[in-house]
């Protein structure tokens, strides 16, 4: 029997790269720092997540992921698949104190695989110190997922921000420190939100070959890693003024 399942090349967005491994979404599971927009305008509640072969795949992720075997079991699998790149949870999110250190471990043995999640698990108190571990392991790229109820995340160094629109109006009121926008609507043109990169397939553009996570590579690839904005515009101030960050 199958005990959990990583998916492979599967996903439209991600491309021919990108392994993922998902849980089932909503705060009931494994999304604690969901906000009141998540649980209405969630990709993850519905379309092809809710075809009941998926909804099973991701239940059973989510009891495997809460025995002792799974952090040794995901890195024989990725080893197995020879994973390059990995994004754990497109549907899902850090459940546990428990759990991220599971990721902390899987993470630390899989140097030269690349991993990056966004997350609104920073809302949980006493998850927050255990993301900011796994975000400083080098191949971890671990990005604050926000939206207009979230409230503004941590100012964690290296952690860059992801904004997610519910519309163009939404998409205008970006942030000025985020470093991302996601769009739910993309009828329209737009690269850029309140001055803010749009993910390029969600911009609206229309392109020759088709833009995936695999070949754009801003949210995991090294050579694209920014300094993330809040840091240029923010901690030269904090720093003069001998505020700490990073004290959690
Ligand atoms: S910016 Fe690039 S890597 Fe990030 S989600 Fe969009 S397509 Fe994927």
């Amino acid at each position: 029997m199958k005990l959990a399942t990583i998916s492979d090349a599967t996903n439209a967005k991600l491309g021919r790269l990108i392994h993922s491994w998902s849980l089932p979404a909503g705060k009931r599971f494994s999304c604690p720092g969901e906000s009141g927009l998540c649980r209405t305008r969630c990709y993850a509640k519905h379309g092809h997540f809710h075809q009941t072969n998926v909804r099973n795949a991701y239940a059973r992720n989510f009891s495997f992921s809460q025995t002792d075997e799974f952090a040794d079991w995901m890195v024989g699998a990725l080893r197995a698949c020879f994973a390059q790149v990995m994004r754990p949870h497109v549907s899902g999110d850090f459940y546990s104190v428990e759990y991220v250190r599971k990721w902390h471990y899987v993470v630390s043995w899989l140097k030269r695989i690349q991993f990056f999640a966004y997350t609104r698990s920073w809302r949980e108190e006493e998850q927050l110190p255990e993301l900011v571990k796994l975000a400083a392991l080098p191949n971890f790229q671990m990005w604050w997922s926000i939206d207009r109820e979230t409230g503004p995340a941590p100012l964690i160094r290296g952690i860059r921000r992801a904004y997610m629109a519910i519309d163009d109006v939404d998409a205008d009121l970006a942030p000025d420190d985020c470093d991302l926008v996601f769009r739910a609507q993309r009828a329209t043109v737009m690269k850029k939100a309140n001055g803010i990169l749009v993910c390029p397939p969600e911009n609206g553009v229309t392109t020759q070959s088709k833009i995936t996570c695999s070949n754009c590579g801003i949210c995991w690839d090294k050579r694209h890693t920014a300094v993330p904005r809040w840091e240029a515009s923010i901690l030269p101030y904090l720093d003069a003024t001998g505020v700490e960050i990073n004290a959690v």
